[in-house]
């Protein structure tokens, strides 16, 4: 007997060759091949006559298939297959373009569901194209509505078909429900066995609908008994209550060089008042690149550390937290703190009784510093989660673009880097990638959310353009103007390395590199300048010199890869050129974009893609007509799905579920649901199916 856990390669018929190509899918159980979902149906429930066919619509037919014959059209390099269709009614023409190999899998004696549009041939009627079935051969459908499944990776939809309709007669009465039977009867869902089944052979549209609906349900209910019933645990945590010093709050405005936002002000009032109570925060700031995030973050550290209370900082790269560490010291230089800076290859210190500037130090010293509690402020690299870093008071801990961490090692920062382990730290976390806001509500519950949803008074908006390869001239030409004037500049590649012979064969090999680029551009284009360079696999202190090179504005122009993405601030750079753009996703795009603009001058951003596919042309013009991140994550979320926003895999979310989470009724109703069921049993051991569904979920989560 078979259930939902077996593996997939136990089935008779599924060897080797299959059960491979099915893990690439992440396919390994039973239950994930049937919750691998059908992408459409061909309705073959509807049947025509042919007698009362016309011209230019679309028709299902139940007909036999005579006389094909393959022709080729030479002209046009092509094969065009002909023959008749016929029913008690009449008979038409039947086309096919290029799939001469039909004429040996049809036989004239079969009945087919054929499926598509008549059009005109040589002054007759004909179905052109149409998809089809055998009737009686299948034994999977009888006319309704015929799955198909997205075709990934050589498995075909028949095949499909064929396996999970025997799994589905195998499984029978055997696959129990996970949602509470309560559940199921006041949000009037299918039970999982039925939806499964009929999520696979349906016989309408309705049924399809309500399968549908009670699997995404299911998911978003999942999720959320999954994040309420992390929440839940973490607010009967204690936290340090760290009150708040108005007299200092006052004092750090006061020696900031610039007002602050009302957006900034806000945010920071809430944070300040979260971190008053005594169970930890957990928040997430999102504002917009160069919103200025980072003060806000500061003035919380500030506020801790008068409290006598110790923070930690980490940013994604290396780059950006060298950069963090030199800013927030010389804002928080009159108040009187010890901050650290720890990545993995070097560790800085700066002591108040310095005052002027930092010093090296070694790790040693530097982790006892902070054990001890002499440090304030810990600013740095995934290196902050090994287990050595450990804090004397942790009260606070700042994650920046907070989308770059793991589940776990945002877990790891706020439950195991205090000594005593009895009270957590408060969390900020802070991104510039904004999730639409249906998507962070179904993904994070209730989870609190701040915006800065205004930029710093004064600045422009970018100018941003699409270049033709062969216009670069232009973006050139501006890159000069901008350089005289004491600008600066970034040019970004794709690549490192020029292309190889592998490159060649893959799509690569047209994709600028930047140690090229870095050449012609220092060489040819632009020899009167100053031209930089930095990647990711040059060492550190190379890297560092490029970057404060750049940053005091010896090198006039930067060319580089991605890896100035996120967060780099050199206010004086006013041309971003983005050479294959198309490489770039959309949120990245608005990333590197952001790299500019980032003072009172009129700043410019040039894309350049090398392909100009429908899809390339429709991402390059939302990013040229949109400057604000917030719609621009909209936009990319209709564009590429909800799928690759939140990583589905991470949570392991099957692709049917991902089209309800913009569906707000259904994410709200789901989140009532898995409140209802919380509030009965946080423990869920009245719910044992569903507790051992959520501590798999929990592993999966936990495994990125
Ligand atoms: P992000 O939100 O992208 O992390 P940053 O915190 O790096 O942005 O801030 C971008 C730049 O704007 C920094 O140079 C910062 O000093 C500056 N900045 C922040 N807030 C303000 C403000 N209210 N007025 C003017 N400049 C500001
Ligand atoms: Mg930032």
């Amino acid at each position: 007997m078979i259930n939902i856990h077996t593996p997939i390669n136990n089935i008779p018929g599924i060897g080797e060759f299959y059960s491979k190509k099915l893990a690439k899918l992440g396919i390994f159980t039973i239950e994930e091949i049937l919750l691998h979902t059908p992408h459409r149906y061909e309705d073959f429930s509807k049947i025509s006559n042919i007698s009362d066919l016309e011209s230019g619509k679309s028709y299902t037919v139940k007909a036999q298939i005579k006389g094909l014959q393959n022709k080729k059209i030479f002209k046009k390099n092509m094969v065009l297959t002909e023959g008749t269709i016929s029913d008690k009614t009449g008979s038409i023409g039947v086309t096919w373009f290029n799939q001469s190999y039909l004429i040996n899998s049809i036989s004239e004696k079969d009945i087919f569901f054929l499926s598509g549009k008549v059009g005109i041939r040589s002054k007759k009627l004909s179905l052109t194209n149409p998809s089809f079935e055998r009737v009686s051969s299948d034994p999977t459908h009888t006319g309704g509505m015929i799955p198909v499944y997205p075709e990934t990776r050589g498995l075909s939809s028949k095949w499909l078909r064929f396996v999970i309709k025997n799994i589905l007669e195998k499984t029978k009465g055997n696959i129990p429900d996970i949602l509470p039977k309560k559940i199921l009867r006041e949000y009037l869902l299918l039970s999982r066995e039925e939806s499964l089944r009929k999520i696979h052979f349906p016989i309408s549209i309705k049924e399809i609908k309500n399968s549908k609906k009670r699997l995404s349900f299911e998911q978003i209910f999942l999720i959320q008994i999954a994040i309420l019933g992390e929440k839940i645990r973490i607010s009967r945590e204690k936290a340090v209550s760290i009150p708040i010093n108005i007299k200092s709050i006052k004092k750090f405005t006061s020696l900031l060089e610039f007002k602050l936002t009302d957006a900034q002000k806000k945010s920071s009032w809430r944070i300040l008042k979260d971190m008053e109570r005594d169970y930890p925060m957990n928040r997430l700031l999102e504002g917009d690149v160069g919103s200025g995030k980072t003060i806000v973050a500061t003035m919380a550290i500030a506020n801790t550390a008068k409290a006598g209370f110790q923070s930690a900082f980490m940013a994604p790269t290396e780059v950006l937290a060298k950069q963090h560490f030199k800013e927030i010291f010389k804002v928080l230089k009159n108040f009187n703190m010890n901050i650290g800076l720890l990545t993995g290859k070097e560790d800085k210190y700066y002591s108040k009784k310095l005052k002027s500037d930092f010093i090296e130090i070694s790790r040693k010293k530097l982790l006892e510093k902070t054990l001890d509690g002499e440090i304030d402020l810990l600013i740095g690299t995934h290196a902050l989660i090994q287990d050595k870093v450990k804090f004397k008071n942790l009260a606070l801990v700042i994650l920046d673009e907070q989308h770059r961490f793991g589940v776990k090692q945002r877990s790891k920062m706020i439950t195991q880097k205090r000594e005593d382990m009895k009270k957590i730290p408060h969390l900020l976390s802070m991104t510039a990638t904004p999730i639409p806001r249906t998507l962070a509500m179904s993904i994070y519950g209730d989870l609190d959310l701040s915006l800065i949803d205004e930029l710093p008074k004064g600045r422009k908006k970018i100018i941003t353009k699409m270049i033709m390869p062969n216009d670069r001239k232009k973006a050139y030409s501006v890159i000069r103007e901008e350089v005289k004037k004491n600008r600066q500049a970034f040019v970004i590649c794709p690549k490192i390395e020029p292309s190889t012979e592998i490159d060649k064969i893959s799509k690569w090999s047209t994709a600028k590199a930047v140690k090229e680029e870095h050449k012609i551009l220092s060489d040819e284009i632009f020899p009167e300048f100053s031209v930089g360079l930095i990647h990711g696999k040059m060492a550190i202190k190379e890297k560092e010199r490029a970057m404060k090179n750049f940053r005091n504005g010896k090198t006039d122009i930067l060319v580089s890869t991605s890896v100035v993405e996120v967060g780099i601030d050199v206010p004086n750079a006013t041309v971003i050129m983005i050479e294959g753009a198309d490489r770039f996703g959309l949120a990245q795009l608005h990333q590197l974009r952001g790299r500019v603009g980032r003072d009172k001058n009129r700043s410019y951003c040039f894309l350049v893609p090398e392909s100009f596919s429908e899809k390339t042309k429709k991402r390059i013009k939302a990013i040229v007509n949109c400057n604000n991140g917030f719609k621009l994550a909209e936009r990319d979320l209709e564009l590429r799905g909800p799928g690759d926003f939140i990583g589905s895999r991470q949570w392991g979310i099957p692709d049917i579920a991902m089209g309800a989470f913009s569906d707000m009724k259904l994410v709200e109703s789901a989140r009532d649901a898995a409140r209802t069921i919380l509030e009965e049993s946080i423990s869920l051991n009245k719910y044992p199916l569903l507790k051992s569904k959520i501590a798999e979920i929990r592993k999966k989560m936990h495994l990125e």
